[in-house]
């Protein structure tokens, strides 16, 4: 159990007592001179930081118009304060959203306007000093650029944006986060966040190959390194050994071997997600996504498949054609990149798929929408697919499913708590605190509904769940990967106990057709 006060589960979602400095001790670990110079960051904070990072900031300006429109745009309504997870679980005044975003803004207007130059007292401009740099360090780390604030700024504005700004900033004067460093630094070096050689990852999917086969008795391969297979799988690397996760990759084995697809994991690039988002720098997501072109272009692949990662998604999605592309050696005939839940949507459409919802019986689901696939991409060829598909998959495995409540969920949807760069056990304390909102739409589910599990389809929200939602009273295990249903449900021609018949298992896959988007 936590050894800090939980936040209390209530009937609907309340704005907190204030509690000023509530979060201010809670410091993530700094990265060690090694983990920032492998990333051509300073080794730690420069002689002379205050010009160079205020240099930077004029750099970043230069580049992004947004983010100077966000820092000039806000008219201090008051709409995002109370719409953070951060600010809901921990009452901080600082995790509002445009508290946090003044953090910068008041350095902004001291070195960028001239109102701020001549009148800093008149508007709320201050300098860069030590004192700000730390709020800097911990405020920024205290947001998982979830962008649920922007969904109700009446402007629009992205305190994601803001938040990466600022750790682009620290990063180029050697204040660094650790864990987003150091994980940054394992995938230029060996191509997975989580070190992972090649034969382990070898031995893990011949271990899983002969767990299929033992448990349907049918030879469903995990091909690594197949040159010429017709589908580059690039799933998030928790996929390869933790729980709910690789039961996810077995799902999406079940589906390519089900669909007919050769497909192929590459050693060179097993990894899906880039944090280089979550540090707001684009050199490093160019360099993270190279590997996944080469290793594309190396394999003589036709498709690449993206798995269950939120944030690898909003990547590959927003950025991969500029950070990687053209990627006009691929079928053009399918999206590029194309999602595993589009992937298996469209075979569930096609009838390729033979789905005995029974199997999923044990469970009443509900659906986490993960922020990144909800707020900043989507999916198939319709607005609001990135909603829909997830859903209409999930109908097609499950006889029983209950939304969360409609402001918790779709665009409005909470963030995990864990997302960001922030799922590191040295930010506990705000993970747990940060659940709270989801959890409450949780437990109103389970409560009203008899609801037992949520599905996912991002692995940073998974991994969070399982680790906080013992806290709050659900099993670990109550967290499954949307494909695990999928793998439950799923009957493989020839499998040895099939539980459906084929009559209903047609009008299932036809009604799961007709729901999509
Ligand atoms: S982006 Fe998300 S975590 Fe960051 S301030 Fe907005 S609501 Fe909070
Ligand atoms: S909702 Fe937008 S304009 Fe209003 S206070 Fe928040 S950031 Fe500023």
């Amino acid at each position: 159990m936590a050894d800090f006060d939980l936040p209390e589960l209530k009937e609907y979602t309340e704005p907190p007592r204030l509690v000023e400095g509530a979060m201010g001790h809670l410091r993530t670990y700094p990265a060690a001179p090694a983990h920032q110079e492998a990333l051509g960051f300073p080794g730690e904070l420069v002689e002379g930081w205050h010009d160079k990072a205020i240099e930077k900031f004029d750099e970043l300006l230069g580049q992004s118009r947004s983010l100077r429109v966000y820092l000039d745009a806000c008219v201090r309504c008051g709409a995002c304060t109370d719409k953070c997870h951060y600010f809901l679980g921990t009452g901080d005044p600082k995790n509002m959203p445009v508290a946090r975003q003044d953090l910068m803004r008041k350095v902004y207007r001291r070195h960028f306007t001239l109102a701020g130059k001549w009148f800093p007292w008149l508007v709320g401009a201050a300098d860069l000093t030590e004192e700000v740099l730390d709020d800097w360090y911990n405020y920024f780390h205290q947001c998982s650029q979830c962008r649920r604030c922007s969904v109700y700024c009446p402007y629009g504005i992205d305190t994601a944006e803001i938040s990466m700004a600022a750790r682009e900033i620290m990063d180029h004067i050697g204040k660094g986060q650790k864990y987003c460093n150091e994980i940054i630094a394992k995938v230029h070096k060996i191509g997975n966040n989580l070190g992972l050689q090649e034969p382990a990852l070898a031995n893990t999917l011949e271990g899983l190959e002969e767990d299929i086969e033992e448990e349907t008795g049918v030879k469903v391969r995990l091909p690594l390194d197949e040159k010429g297979a017709e589908v580059m799988l690039v799933a998030p690397s928790a996929d390869f050994f933790a729980e709910p996760h690789v039961d996810g990759l077995i799902g999406y084995a079940k589906v390519f071997h089900q669909a007919g697809v050769s497909w192929t994991i590459s050693s060179y690039a097993s990894e899906a997600a880039n944090f280089a988002m979550f540090i707001g720098s684009y050199e490093q997501m160019h360099e993270v996504a190279q590997r996944i072109r080469k290793a594309a272009l190396d394999l003589g692949i036709k498709r690449i498949v993206v798995g269950e990662c939120g944030h690898a998604w909003r990547v590959a999605y927003s950025f991969w054609n500029t950070l990687a592309g053209p990627f006009d050696f691929l079928d053009p005939n399918y999206p590029v990149p194309q999602h595993v839940c589009e992937f298996t949507y469209e075979q569930i459409q096609k009838g390729a798929l033979k789905l005995d919802k029974s199997a999923n019986d044990h469970m009443t689901l509900t659906f986490h929408d993960s922020c990144n696939v909800a707020r900043a991409s989507r999916m198939g060829d319709r607005p609001g697919g990135q909603f829909e598909i997830p859903r209409a998959i999930l109908k097609a495995c499950c006889n029983n499913f209950v939304d969360m409540p409609a402001d918790t969920i779709r665009d409005a949807t909470f963030c995990c708590g864990g997302g960001g760069g922030l799922l590191t056990d040295d930010l506990l304390e705000l993970r747990v605190k940060g659940a709270q909102p989801r959890m409450q739409a949780l437990k109103q589910v389970a409560d009203e509904h008899g609801v037992t599990h949520m599905a996912s389809i991002c692995a940073i929200c998974k991994s969070q769940f399982t680790k906080v939602m013992p806290d709050y009273g659900f099993d670990m295990d109550s967290v499954v990967s949307l494909h695990q249903l999928v793998s439950n449900a799923i009957v493989l021609d020839g499998q040895a106990e099939a539980a459906a018949g084929p009559e209903e298992e047609t009008e299932e896959t036809a009604a799961a057709g007709q729901a999509g988007p």
